[in-house]
């Protein structure tokens, strides 16, 4: 009894100690269509201002890759390549040139089942109307759905479409950019302990001081619920998951996870997180590993010692990577 209130005594003078040099300092913005969130630990020596300039700049940091990377956005550098690129070569910024290299790559490692040109048939869905393309328009589309038919100069900085019907879409790995990037920012001005997420997507850098972070992955059915809580630190997870943007016809969940070969909505598993050091590519992973599903899925994270998965499969079964899994 005399041990646990010391135990408890010495809790609550660490924690008043703490509160009294140093704090967290947080906010939620929506950017990108979905919430994003920065926290961080700052001591108190440090003047406010100067938490809400870091808090602003990461806010900026993230609307100026949704003016750049958006399609919706006429006006971004993604919007001009889907208008030129396959007629000429469109010469594009270092920042993006970096990032479709990165998407490349993950197209490759998993066989094309992350693939930017799936947007050639995903523009046709609307999961808000409750719009899917027909089997005829899926049929043409899937003509266009090749990451090989997206070729990059580097040496001109340049990205080209090789098929006339070639479009591309960034959903499934800009937020993960935008985390790394605003983690970075962090990190810059002196920042040990942060969190910055966005939507699904999220980067611990360090610890939460002296205990890891918790990170809540959603139940996929049950909407506010969490189905398993991760303590993490200095690692990035991002989700994946069919209960995001969807919509329900006959019976069938229609959601914004394509299966580049069918033009369809990926039906294996519910929920994927992948867990690793590089948020841009974890956050491509988890969109792949979506689409690979259950055994496919989860031997390639196997195969690959930097990434941990854990997949949640439609029966609303988990299951864990090799690497997560307790002797
Ligand atoms: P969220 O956008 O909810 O964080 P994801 O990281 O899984 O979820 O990304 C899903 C997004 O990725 C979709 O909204 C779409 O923009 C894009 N996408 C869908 N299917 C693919 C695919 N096969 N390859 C690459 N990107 C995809
Ligand atoms: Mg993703």
């Amino acid at each position: 009894m005399g041990k646990i209130s010391a135990v408890i005594i010495i809790m609550l003078f660490t924690l008043s100690s703490h509160s009294a040099l140093a704090q967290w300092h947080k906010k939620s913005f929506k950017v990108m269509g979905t919430l994003a969130h920065v926290e961080f630990w700052l001591d108190d020596s440090v003047p406010q201002a100067t938490a809400d300039k870091l808090i602003l700049a990461v806010e900026q940091e993230m609307q100026r890759i949704d003016q750049t990377m958006s399609p919706y956005i006429a006006t971004s550098e993604l919007s001009a390549i889907n208008r030129d690129a396959a007629t000429k070569p469109v010469i594009i910024s270092k920042e993006l040139f970096d990032l479709l290299t990165d998407a490349h790559n993950v197209a490759v490692l998993t066989h094309g089942m992350f693939d930017i040109t799936y947007a050639s048939i995903g523009y046709q869905y609307d999961y808000r109307k409750h719009q899917k393309p027909d089997q005829t328009t899926i049929n043409n589309a899937l003509k266009a759905i090749n990451y090989q038919a997206v070729t990059l100069d580097k040496s001109s900085s340049s990205v080209r479409f090789t098929h006339a019907d070639v479009k591309i879409d960034l959903g499934g790995i800009a937020k993960g950019h935008a985390v790394k990037n605003c983690i970075a920012i962090l990190k810059e001005a002196g920042i040990e302990h942060a969190l910055i997420s966005a939507g699904g997507d999220t980067t611990l850098l360090g610890d939460r001081i002296g205990r890891p972070w918790f990170v809540g992955i959603k139940h996929p059915r049950a909407e506010d619920k969490t189905a398993v809580q991760l303590p993490l630190s200095n690692e990035s997870i991002s989700t994946s998951g069919d209960y995001e943007r969807y919509f329900i016809e006959d019976g069938i969940r229609y959601h914004h996870i394509i299966n580049p070969k069918t033009g369809d909505s990926a039906r294996n598993v519910v929920s994927v997180s992948i867990i690793g050091k590089n948020p841009t590519y974890v956050d491509a992973l988890s969109t792949a590993i979506f689409v690979m599903g259950l055994q496919q899925g989860m031997a390639l994270i196997n195969e690959l010692p930097e990434y941990e998965a854990i997949i949640i499969d439609n029966q609303q079964t988990l299951h864990v990577s090799t690497g997560l899994q307790q002797d």
